[in-house]
């Protein structure tokens, strides 16, 4: 079917979709990753049990006990293969806070790992060749896109947010989640608790990453509209081609929420952060749990309807700042819990316009958080209780 999309026709699809996966498709900073762990845990977590201290294992420990259970898993390698990651990934890397033998609490463990899914492990891994020709053939992060961000299938009702190619869902997030839920039950089977948190907290990362609503959308018209402007403006004149401007001012408008976001997290004089801060805190469960696959969707279609209003309103927080030739930086360091770079420089100079914008974003963004913390609570509360039965 691909074949007979005219071939000029098809470039430009498959370029405006490159937008989607973005420089190297972070979601959060792997701060902000940690804090709605934290947050959305804290007032639960003794009651819970996840401060009740567990021991520190090796991955050869909790790989040796596997191959008993799953005879062709015997090496590290062996493992990636199976988990579908890439080797090279450091999946089994510590903190310098996790020391083994020693002991650590399931909470602390699930805040270290919420970030870990950014580590690697999802990059240059082979996927469908009809996926990846929606996720833009032959970008090195590509299939970290695929994996950390979920389209739901176009809808009629609406249609500015769901909008994009192919109508039906493209990306996998919602699958990890349900995997690495799987493998942390696995892991707690096998006597492992360490490794059981620490899959659990790579399960909350793909939750979390739906969260964003970047990373719950696709081709929203106003990228497709500010990248086409920035190429007439500057990217052809500077010989970018349209591809490489759009895809440009798509990663730098993404990025650019989330260091929005982290700065507000960190700022101590942010009034707005602390209020969504406090969002995620709570003792609340969303109603009823079926599985991680189920609720990954479920927060995948609640951020998807604010995509729009977020993207756009990152366009006038900004002015014409993203939309120019600079690339606007994240953290990039593998894992490790750095800040994107500071984002007030960026900020629109047309105060109105500006302070509109964010009045449209910290309500969003008020609202995921509190839903993000009821869904961590769930999911977390759901593994505690079918673990309890093993
Ligand atoms: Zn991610």
């Amino acid at each position: 079917m691909l074949k007979r999309i005219p071939m000029r026709l098809s470039l430009l699809l498959a370029s405006l979709l490159l937008c989607f996966s973005g420089r190297s498709a972070h979601a959060w900073s792997g701060y902000t990753h940690s804090l709605i762990a934290e947050e959305s845990l804290k007032n639960v977590a003794k009651e819970w049990g996840l401060e009740s201290p567990i021991r520190i294992t090796s991955f050869e420990s909790f790989l040796k006990k596997l191959s008993q259970e799953k005879p062709e898993i015997q090496t590290r390698e062996d493992f990636a293969k199976w988990l579908q990651i890439n080797p090279k990934g450091k999946f089994d890397h510590f903190k310098k806070e996790e020391k083994i033998g020693e002991n650590i609490t399931p909470f602390k463990v699930l805040t270290f790992s919420s970030p870990r899914a950014d580590d690697g492990r999802d990059k240059h891994i082979p996927y469908d060749p009809v996926e990846q020709f929606w996720f833009g053939k032959g970008t090195k992060t590509a299939s970290q896109a695929f994996r950390h961000m979920e389209k739901p299938p176009f809808n009629l009702f609406d249609p500015l947010n769901t909008f994009g190619f192919p109508l039906g869902r493209i990306g996998q997030a919602s699958e990890r989640a349900q995997i690495y839920f799987d493998l942390a039950l696995l892991a707690y089977r096998l006597k492992e608790p360490y490794w059981a948190f620490n899959f659990l907290g790579c399960a909350l990362h793909y939750l979390q990453d739906l969260q964003q609503p970047y990373h719950a959308a696709q081709l929203s018209p106003p990228l497709a509209f500010e990248g086409i402007k920035a190429y007439l403006r500057w990217g052809r004149k500077e010989k970018w081609g349209l591809i490489k401007t759009i895809t440009h001012v798509t990663a730098n408008t993404h990025h650019y929420f989330e260091g929005y976001v982290d700065y507000q997290l960190t700022s101590n004089n942010s009034s707005v952060g602390k209020l969504w801060k406090e969002a995620l805190s709570g003792e609340s469960l969303l109603p009823q749990f079926t599985s991680a696959l189920g609720l990954a969707k479920q927060v995948r279609d609640f951020s998807n309807r604010f995509s729009y209003d977020t993207i756009k309103s990152t366009f006038k927080i900004t002015g014409k700042s993203l939309t120019s030739s600079y690339t606007y930086a994240i953290d990039d360091e593998e894992g490790e819990q750095l800040h994107p770079e500071d984002p007030t420089p960026y900020l629109n100079p047309d105060h109105l316009e500006r302070v509109k914008a964010a009045d449209t974003l910290s309500p969003i963004v008020h609202e995921s958080f509190q839903q993000q913390g009821k869904v961590i609570r769930t999911v977390i509360r759901a593994f505690l209780d079918q673990a309890q039965k093993i």
